[in-house]
């Protein structure tokens, strides 16, 4: 059979090492050809254990494999390890990375129950010192992470550059016989700090399999350029993520446009959606954004989908969209069993269609598809499973016969023998 010429799907993942991430029998794999990891990070007081435990909960509830907080002061370096034992205590066994700044140095050596309970240490090379300190403090974070057996991530960002090392860049530049755009100077000193910092965690003594990087900037062309040039230079994970994407649609989609080019392209092996939440807003959207990224994109499976059309003046009504909506709200909200009951479930696609012009069609492509009468079109919701008319639905209690409709397939389809 000769091979199409139309072709499809991410260009090859870009080779890079493999990095455990592990908190008692869970482990997490980044890079080395591993499905692309989520993660997330707490906005909670550390110092408030419950709370931050809470959140955690909700946060791994919702399919984040990893979860950051910030570890800023003493009272949060303390609370850590209350953090961890609450988590095993409620059989969440996420894996913790710490985020430093400025401390971080005194904090991991004066709290070794802190630096023992995490699981990866987040360092920020712009943040770690300056001047003759500079190089002592991240050598002495370098030193804990090494003697308690845990992966760093070298995390550069631009609103927080290594003044330094941009200034010797800049230095570098001015002696071009055609100097580079200041553009092009951030670039590479973004991408400078991050590869020499990790170059010298390794002759420090760390493991090159120890070491994750990221060099996250707010633009999405910026993004893109950066995290190119990072991954021809080395072979380290990348954990991508835009940095400051903003709120609602304006940060979705800007985390969507940058993080799907590199994605395609092969280049990144763990996200983080950096949404600015709406105020008492749920922080666990992060995650479902991430998640749905990679799912659209076909890279991994987390939920069953629900595929909606998106109305037109053929639905005067908002059946469609309530029932879109429940059926949506339904999956998600089953997956944390589902996901141990019925392997294979979070592949399944349901659609919920307004009317009969795509209705039947998109319906017949999707593994249970409802189509829902139109204005003017008799009262009677088609259902099609694997492809088949099955049955029709009428009445007021539409949703929920569907609902079931969907379970029993669930069960019939994806239970364990
Ligand atoms: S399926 Fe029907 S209701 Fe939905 S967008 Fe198409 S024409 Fe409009």
């Amino acid at each position: 059979m000769s091979s199409s010429p139309i072709a499809s799907g991410p260009l090859a993942r870009r080779n890079s090492r493999r990095v455990v991430i592990s908190h008692g029998a869970r482990e997490i794999i980044v890079g080395g050809g591993a499905p692309v990891m989520v993660q997330s990070m707490t906005n909670t007081d550390t110092a408030d254990a419950i709370g931050t435990a809470i959140q955690i909960k909700d946060l791994a509830r919702a399919g984040s494999e990893v979860v950051r907080l910030t570890v800023n002061t003493p009272e949060a370096a303390a609370a850590v390890p209350a953090i961890r034992e609450q988590l095993d205590r409620m059989g969440v066994d996420v894996p913790l990375v710490g985020d430093f700044h400025y401390n971080g140095h005194t904090l991991l050596t004066d709290y070794p129950e802190c630096a023992q309970a995490l699981s990866k240490y987040r360092i920020n090379p712009g943040n770690v010192g300056k001047g003759a300190k500079r190089d002592t403090q991240f050598a002495q974070m370098i030193e804990v992470a090494c003697k308690y057996d845990k992966p760093v991530r070298i995390g550069v960002n631009w609103g927080s550059l290594d003044q330094a090392l941009l200034a010797r860049i800049m230095d570098e530049n001015a002696g071009r016989a055609e100097p580079w755009s200041a553009q092009a100077v951030m670039y590479e000193a973004l991408v400078t700090s991050a590869i020499e910092n990790a170059q010298r965690a390794e002759e420090l003594g760390m493991a090159g399999d120890k070491i994750i990087l990221s060099c996250k900037v707010s633009g999405v062309q910026d993004l893109i350029a950066v995290y190119r040039e990072l991954g021809r230079r080395c072979n380290y994970p990348l954990h991508l993520g835009l940095t400051e994407a903003g709120m609602g649609s304006k940060g979705i989609v800007a985390s969507t446009a940058a993080l799907s080019v590199l994605l395609q392209e092969g280049i990144g092996d763990t996200i983080r959606i950096s949404l600015t939440p709406e105020p008492g807003g749920d922080r666990t959207k992060e995650v479902v954004v991430g998640q749905e990224i990679l799912q659209t994109m076909g890279l991994r499976k987390f939920t069953p989908m629900v595929i909606a059309c998106p109305g037109c003046g053929r639905t005067t009504s908002t059946v469609f969209q309530d029932l879109a909506d429940k059926i949506q709200t339904f999956l998600r909200d089953q997956m944390p069993v589902w996901k141990g009951k019925y392997p294979g479930v979070e592949g399944m696609n349901v659609a919920v269609m307004g009317c009969i012009v795509n209705g039947p069609g998109e319906s017949k492509h999707a593994n249970i598809g409802i189509s829902l009468p139109g204005t003017g079109e008799s009262p009677a919701a088609p259902v099609f499973i694997d492809g088949e008319k099955k049955m029709t639905l009428r009445g007021e209690r539409i949703a929920e016969e569907f609902q079931s409709v969907v379970l029993e397939y669930v069960q019939t389809h994806y239970g364990q023998a």
